[in-house]
């Protein structure tokens, strides 16, 4: 509920328990209940964690082989809005609406959103009558499938496109959040990057394909992540010292290169993102840069020892994307595709085991990038075609905190 902690700081689990995994759940719900039970013991969610996981935590994970030996893909786009960022978006939705159920008002979620965020969250609580969500995206920055993906719900959801920047529209929220006397008209919360119930839940993809896949081969499988604010990557380590059977785990990141830096011996130095072709790794200040330092208790050479990051420029994105699909008819959104370029890099400097690439997005929604690339057009999934045959608007806003004040106390009238 509190999103940031009350000096500024994240939190974090106390401990993680390393888990004995003598049998392998079924589902992914059951692994992840497993992983966070001992989290949310003596919490106010510990008797609901079993439904919330249920209900939340049901969309497909395969692990697919990809074309070249040893080599698979972890498909985490098949949720509603076809990205990784709909598990944790639909974990905190229903943990909220379990915490807020005996409340007499609706709980307002306000999203600063520049693309996938901002569907997840609306998606997962579409129709919740608990819950309202107030999205905030710069107009003009995101893409017109984004767009459509952000404006097209009604009911609870409630879309404002800003006349400014993301920044503009982080600030908002922020300064929102933090008005007391507004909280005490208007309940709110935010589902940012750096919720624990959007990171918490991200362990159990990796906990349940490792555990599978090593039920199957008796062999530990190695991770590339498609890394920008390291919330997907973070989840990896925690659920590998949860006591999963994974290997290595890899950072794959665009042309921003903070955390290349880093790894290659420098000092940590957050800078201006750059824009990328994958543009929801665009981050020049990673928010869960903190919480990873923290697990390696502030030991800057052991974290080194231990992790790895490639940087993939926007040329290195592009060809991949063409020779994936020229070479082996594999189509891949250009997020993936620098943990694609990464892998083969890995694979190019000998080495071998088992590795997935984790596939962040749907190429389809990034269709204006990749079918230029590969001469073809990307099929819609059913859930993106059904979306986008919904009429879609967004009420345009000045990144002003008094009018932004203004419109949220008529809203909650
Ligand atoms: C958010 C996002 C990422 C980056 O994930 P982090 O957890 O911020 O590192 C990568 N790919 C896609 C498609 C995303 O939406």
């Amino acid at each position: 509920m509190a999103g940031l902690a009350p000096d500024g700081g994240l939190y974090l689990p106390e401990t993680l328990h390393r888990l004995p995994w003598s049998v392998v759940p079924e589902t992914l719900a059951q692994t992840s209940m497993a992983l966070l039970a001992p989290m949310f013991a003596h919490d106010a969610l510990a008797q609901a964690l079993p439904n919330i996981c249920e209900q939340a935590l049901t969309v497909p994970v395969p692990l697919r082989s990809m074309q070249t030996p040893n080599d698979y893909i972890l498909e985490l786009f098949h949720g509603p809005t076809l990205a990784f960022k709909d598990f944790g978006a639909r974990f905190l939705a229903v943990a909220l609406d379990h915490l807020h159920v005996a409340a007499t008002r609706p709980l307002t979620i306000l999203v600063a959103t520049s693309g996938d965020t901002g569907a997840a969250v609306a998606a997962a609580c579409d129709r919740r009558p608990g819950l309202r969500v107030v999205i905030l995206y710069p107009e003009g920055r995101v893409s017109a499938r984004q767009a459509h993906q952000l404006g097209c719900w009604g009911d609870n959801v409630y879309t404002l496109c800003v006349s400014g920047a993301f920044d503009d529209c982080q600030a908002l929220v922020k300064q929102a959040l933090n008005d007391s006397h507004l909280q005490a008209e208007v309940p709110m919360t935010s589902a940012n990057s750096i919720s624990l119930g959007r990171l918490l839940p991200q362990l159990g993809y990796y906990g349940h394909v490792a555990l599978s896949h090593y039920a199957q081969h008796q062999r530990t499988l190695n991770f590339v992540v498609p890394t920008g604010n390291l919330g997907n990557a973070l989840a990896a380590i925690m659920a590998r010292q949860s006591g999963a059977p994974i290997g290595e785990i890899v950072l794959a990141t665009n042309a921003n290169r903070v955390l290349v830096d880093f790894f290659s011996g420098q000092f940590y130095q957050p800078r201006p993102s750059v824009q990328t072709l994958a543009n929801a790794m665009d981050v020049g200040a990673p928010s869960n840069f903190e919480r990873l330092r923290y697990l390696y208790h502030g030991n800057d050479q052991a974290l080194r020892r231990n992790l790895r990051a490639f940087r993939v420029d926007d040329a290195l994105i592009a060809t991949t994307i063409r020779q994936r699909y020229q070479r082996y008819g594999e189509i891949v959104c250009p997020h993936t595709a620098t943990a694609v370029a990464t892998l083969e890099q890995l694979r190019a400097q000998g080495h071998s085991g088992d590795w997935a690439v984790v596939a962040t997005a749907h190429p389809a929604k990034f269709d204006t990038v990749v079918e230029p690339l590969i001469g073809t057009t990307v099929a819609l999934p059913d859930s993106l075609a059904d979306l986008l045959q919904r009429s879609a608007s967004a009420e345009p806003i000045a990144p002003d905190l008094a009018v932004f004040r203004h419109w949220l106390r008529q809203f909650a009238q």
